[in-house]
């Protein structure tokens, strides 16, 4: 079939945001072959950006000089009991849905992530005590260096908290498919603490824990809904920081000496693992004194939650990162720790 390339295609009602200009060239492609043709044309020769749901984006109000390719590539095949192959453009929340179904446990607490299947080794999506590199066994990759199609195992994905090799090295690659391995029969994760304190003494199962933590993401806005208008978002707009020793004592000094707190003990952290901390960013930013609905004109933070910036309605994004940039200088004016955002940010600078 014949390569269809469209000129000057709003990229706004593709995002979860709705914000965005146009691209110069557009291609919708529904199979692997189509992609590697599209990316073989001449029209690929500049700036490619390639995208699923579009909820973890923000796009220039100026739009997107190169071409963006819409990844439509859907299904879900059984490879044997628990293990599954996703292509790209399924959407991940039937994913999850057809994991519950069966009972397989590993994925249940990633229920309501918006977007597609593809896009979930790029940040290693999680939620709720779990991440998809716990069940991720392949992905399956064009190599755009090489022009072929690869399969990575998760050792060469490089996953770290919210990154990954696809993350950092994103002109190289465009993920086709991710095979999973789940736990048939298996226990649901019951571990964070939220989530244990609505679930106590009910004994779910991954229906019942997928069921909780809908429940839990609806009560943030953290579930798109066209009715809800602080569900117009990217999700978390800001990492949780994770930084050194010493630069741990550094925030919880701050905090004292600004008086935020009282005694080191208020300031909440966590083991991140690998010897470093980690400071929940909705913290900081409410204690830096942004508060839930701010409103900066046709853009603010949720009502819900901080750490979500949603577009009222007729906002753009330039006032959108003008508010990210004043809770990213505030936080560190404060805490002496700079937030890094979340969502992959097109044409702009931060
Ligand atoms: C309301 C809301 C709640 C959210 N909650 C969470 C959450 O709990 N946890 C979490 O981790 N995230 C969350 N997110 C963020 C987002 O849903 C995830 O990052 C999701 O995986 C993005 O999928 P997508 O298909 O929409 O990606 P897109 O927005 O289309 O793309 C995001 C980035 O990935 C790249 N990309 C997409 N697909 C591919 C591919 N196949 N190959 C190579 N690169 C690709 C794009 O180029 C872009 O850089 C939330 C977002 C919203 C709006």
């Amino acid at each position: 079939m014949a390569l269809q390339f469209q000129t000057d295609v709003l990229l706004a009602p593709y995002t979860t945001l709705g914000l965005g200009g146009p691209a110069r060239r557009f291609a919708r492609v529904d199979s692997e072959a189509a992609l590697l043709d599209v990316l073989s044309s001449p029209e690929a020769d500049g700036p490619v950006l390639v995208f699923g749901g579009g909820s973890n984006l923000v796009v220039a109000d100026e739009g997107f000089d190169g071409l963006a390719v819409h990844l439509g590539m859907r299904g879900i095949e059984t490879l044997g009991e628990g293990r599954i192959r996703v292509r790209a453009g399924e959407p991940w929340d039937r994913v999850v849905d057809f994991a519950v179904e069966r009972g397989w446990a590993g994925i249940e607490c990633l229920a309501g992530i918006p977007g597609c299947a593809g896009a979930t080794p790029i940040q290693n999506v999680g939620a709720y005590g779990q991440e998809v590199a716990q069940v991720i066994t392949a992905v399956e990759a064009i190599d755009r260096s090489r022009g072929e199609t690869v399969r990575l195992d998760p050792a060469a994905c490089a996953f770290e908290y919210r990154d990954s090799r696809f993350k950092r090295e994103r002109d190289q690659w465009i993920v086709t498919a991710v095979e999973f391995t789940l736990r048939p029969g298996g226990a649901p994760t019951v571990a964070y603490g939220e989530l244990r304190r609505v679930l106590e003494g009910q004994g779910a199962d991954v229906a019942g824990v997928r069921e909780a933590v809908l429940g839990l993401r609806r009560r943030k806005s953290m579930v798109v809904d066209a009715t809800d208008p602080d569900s117009r978002s990217v999700g978390s707009f800001f990492t949780n920081p994770v930084v050194s020793d010493d630069e741990a004592r550094r925030v919880v000094e701050h905090a004292v000496r600004g008086r935020i707190v009282s005694a080191p003990g208020e300031v909440p952290r966590y083991e991140a693992g690998d010897g470093r901390t980690k400071f929940p960013a909705a913290w900081l930013i409410e204690r830096a004194g942004i508060s839930k609905g701010l409103r900066r004109g046709c853009v603010g933070v949720s009502s819900k939650h901080t750490l979500a910036l949603i577009n009222l309605g007729g906002g753009t994004t330039r006032a959108l990162l003008e508010l990210a940039r004043e809770i990213r200088d505030r936080v560190e004016d404060e805490f002496g720790v700079r937030l890094v955002p979340e969502p992959r940010l097109v044409g702009v600078r931060f």
